[in-house]
């Protein structure tokens, strides 16, 4: 699936998956519900702006903070590997592989590991690989990639899962969520003892200290990166923050826009390989991945996107993902945030539709920690495709009529004369308008035009 089929996959989708819509829906808007009340708890408004101030001084600083948080790294003893794109990547993490003779891996969800193709790769080189996130470990059995950002299958209803349980685990058709949890518990306890191998991403580095930060609620990220001997963190180069003191606000920043708790339930601090007598990893290896973002840090308009914590506060806020989920997005990264970042880190010929899934009403700015101005960089993106000549020749021909309507006097009052005229509910009539009028009452026009009403004022 490419960001390209965009309108096609979502149309596809909700006709074959009816039930996605009613599940995304619900949990989306229990999280943005959550989201709010968390918001008012704290002088959100002042913590927001902050918030942006720090990543704005980190992004316009990034190469002086990558360098200082190398050297805290090493200082850590934990190894450190540049990777410039999703090759080097790959190559780093597959020498790895063959050199230390690794063979199972057990994996924290993390979106730069989707990014980066992690899963293929290592089942590729005979590493046999264990999602350990429920939501994650759930779509590994069923082979989807993930919804969304924090909850990856909140596309699922209780039925679907209890059918895949049913089927892989043979448990009741009935099961609880508790009873099928302690389930995929089991059989992950066995994985997380006998693994050689933890991936993880990172939710923030801190340059300062070279401290890794993970947020979750399972308590599967702390396994995965303390009981394997080797722990691989793959960590976006914007992902950096530069003092420890920033840490605390930004984790409690982060939990209140995701899911609406005050901090999440469990928060690792990663500060290398285990020392003598302590217990953890022989080896942490951080791989700090590009892949794009520097590229998109250089553009004028865009760099802003750089900002995202990857808290999906934007997905549960937009009432266009909730339709869908994130499939039909064609990438890793769906919602408002994935309309603006993957054209930055693909191209906008590679996602052109993309920017364009959006009503653009500003509920994902509204809800975004740290104000990224999305519905702004929508339009930007939007007016690049038109000046690279990307949009479609009808829309070209389309917007080409409005404009001399709009501006010849003469021709407005023909035309508005006209299309009061015409049966708009009859979307049959106008094949031009048929798939807005499928779902929804047709406009009627009012009986007299504004100039009408105008002059008889
Ligand atoms: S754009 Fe903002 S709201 Fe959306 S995921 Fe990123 S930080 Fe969260």
């Amino acid at each position: 699936m490419q960001p390209k089929d965009y309108p096609k996959e979502a149309a596809r989708l909700l006709k074959e998956r009816p039930g996605v819509r009613e599940a995304v829906d619900g949990a989306t808007r229990h999280f943005d519900a959550n989201r709010r009340r968390a918001y008012r708890e704290v002088d959100i408004e002042a913590l927001r702006d902050w918030a942006k101030g720090v990543k704005d001084h980190l992004l316009s600083h990034l190469g002086f903070y990558l360098e200082k948080a190398e050297a805290a790294l090493r200082r850590n003893g934990a190894q450190v590997h540049w990777a410039q794109n999703q090759e080097e990547a790959r190559r780093i993490l597959a020498h790895l592989v063959r050199e230390k003779g690794l063979k199972r891996a057990v994996k924290a969800k993390s979106m730069l590991s989707e990014e980066l193709g992690v899963n293929p790769l290592l089942e590729s080189l005979g590493v046999e690989v264990f999602e350990t996130d429920l939501g994650e470990y759930i779509l590994q059995l069923l082979g989807e990639a993930p919804s969304h950002i924090v909850g990856p299958a909140i596309h699922l209803s209780l039925e679907e899962i209890q059918k895949i349980f049913r089927t892989r685990f043979q448990t009741p058709p009935d099961a609880s969520p508790e009873a099928l949890a302690q389930v995929a518990r089991k059989a992950l306890r066995e994985a997380f003892l006998s693994a050689d191998l933890g991936i993880s991403g990172a939710n923030f580095l801190v340059a300062e200290t070279g401290t890794i930060a993970l947020m979750e609620n399972e308590g599967n990220i702390r396994l995965s990166t303390s009981l394997p001997k080797i722990h691989v963190a793959l960590v976006g180069i914007e992902k950096l923050l530069p003092r420890l003191e920033d840490l605390a606000h930004f984790l409690s920043l982060t939990a209140r826009a995701a899911t609406g708790q005050r901090l999440s339930t469990y928060v690792s601090l990663i500060q290398g390989p285990a020392r003598p007598g302590e217990e953890g990893p022989e080896e942490v290896h951080v791989v700090l991945v590009d892949n794009g973002r520097t590229h998109l840090l250089a553009d004028p308009e865009a760099w802003e996107t750089l900002r995202c914590l990857r808290c999906g506060a934007c997905l549960n806020a937009c009432p266009v993902y909730r339709q869908t989920g994130g499939h039909p997005y064609g990438y890793v990264y769906s919602g408002p945030i994935g309309a603006v970042l993957d054209p930055g880190l693909l191209g906008l010929e590679e996602t052109h539709p993309l920017p364009y899934a959006s009503t653009l009403c500003g509920a994902c700015l509204e809800a975004c920690p740290v104000k990224i101005p999305i519905p702004h960089l929508l339009l930007t993106w939007r007016h690049r495709a038109v000046e690279e000549g990307l949009t479609p020749l009808g829309e070209k021909a389309a917007m080409r009529a409005f404009v001399e309507v709009m501006t010849h006097p003469g021709l407005y009052r023909v035309f508005s004369k006209g299309l009061r005229a015409l049966p708009l509910s009859e979307s049959r009539l106008l094949p031009l308008i048929r798939a807005w009028t499928e779902g929804r009452t047709g406009p009627r026009p009012s009986p007299k035009p504004f100039h009408e009403l105008w002059e008889s004022l």
